[in-house]
């Protein structure tokens, strides 16, 4: 039940009614005893710039989280980004402060981290493929390493893109090795599927099955697709021995972070 008293989050995006994020957070408030609530806004991208202004002066409404298509012209609308956010240039969580003023941070790299360390692997020192350089496969990249990776390796098909990326992160982590290059996949102890492809019931793979083929058994493998929970590439995976890591599992453990930021839920919800 929404009362008048009832503090509200907003999630931002277009379509919206895919978005998972309303139910787990609402159950999240109710088992919880919290009076506040989450509703789903999906918002034409010619509004954008009147949502966000209205933001401002919306005094029940304690924060937004962002989905795709606005991940990255709402990070330059806001008035402040965090350091991670500023380098990837996409927010997926605002904090609305008590006077009105909007600070983006994205905790996509964040989540991530979350479930692969559920999963018992410590990133610090490993080597790391990612494949896929967009808004996801950026900010898994970043939390890899802040995270203190040890090898870093980023592919996409948009070449000039992986290379773009690679540098922004050479630039903000001097001591990091990155790189866009790679023969086989047997020395990666952790392989990430950052692209749409597996999505819905296409059974496409990220990359060729031969190379696939190349996967130690020892690695971490993850995706960030969502829908199958189970893609071609995980399953492959999974019958080659590797341990995996689903879309679902990376998108509920990043709740905490998103709900810590925007000052309604403690980080490890
Ligand atoms: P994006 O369009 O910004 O980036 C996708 C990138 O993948 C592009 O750079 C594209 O060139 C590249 N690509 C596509 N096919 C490729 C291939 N075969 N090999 C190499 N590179 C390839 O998309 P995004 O916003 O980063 O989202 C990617 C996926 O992540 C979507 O399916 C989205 O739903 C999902 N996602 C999941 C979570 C989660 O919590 N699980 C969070 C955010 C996004």
């Amino acid at each position: 039940m929404i009362r008048g008293s009832t503090e509200l989050v907003a999630i931002i995006g277009s379509p919206i009614a895919q978005v998972k994020s309303p139910e787990n957070f609402n159950a999240w408030f109710a088992e919880n005893g919290q009076e506040l609530a989450m509703i789903a806004v999906d918002m034409a991208e010619q509004n954008l710039a009147a949502f966000i202004q209205s933001l401002r002066g919306w005094n029940n409404l304690r924060g937004c989280v962002v989905t795709v298509p606005y991940k990255q012209v709402l990070a330059g609308q806001l008035d402040q980004l965090s350091a991670r956010a500023a380098a990837l240039g996409s927010v997926n969580v605002i904090r609305r402060e008590a006077d009105g003023r909007l600070l983006g941070d994205n905790v996509d790299g964040e989540g991530f981290l979350k479930a692969t360390r559920a999963h018992g692997f410590e990133p610090s020192g490993k080597r790391a493929l990612v494949v896929g350089s967009g808004g996801v496969g950026a900010a898994i990249a970043y939390g890899l390493c802040e995270a203190g990776v040890g090898v870093l390796v980023i592919a996409d098909l948009d070449q000039p893109r992986a290379e773009r990326l690679a540098g922004v992160l050479r630039g903000a982590f001097p001591h990091m090795t990155v790189g866009n290059a790679y023969d086989g996949l047997g020395a990666f102890d952790l392989v990430v599927n950052a692209t749409p492809v597996g999505m819905g019931d296409t059974g496409e793979l990220p990359l060729p099955g031969v190379l696939l083929e190349s996967l130690s058994p020892k690695a971490l493998v993850a995706d960030v697709v969502t829908s199958p929970v189970i893609t071609p590439f995980l399953a492959l995976a999974r019958d080659l021995g590797c341990r995996i890591q689903t879309g679902p599992e990376m998108a509920r453990a990043q709740m905490g972070n998103l709900g810590a930021h925007m000052g309604v839920m403690p980080l490890e919800a």
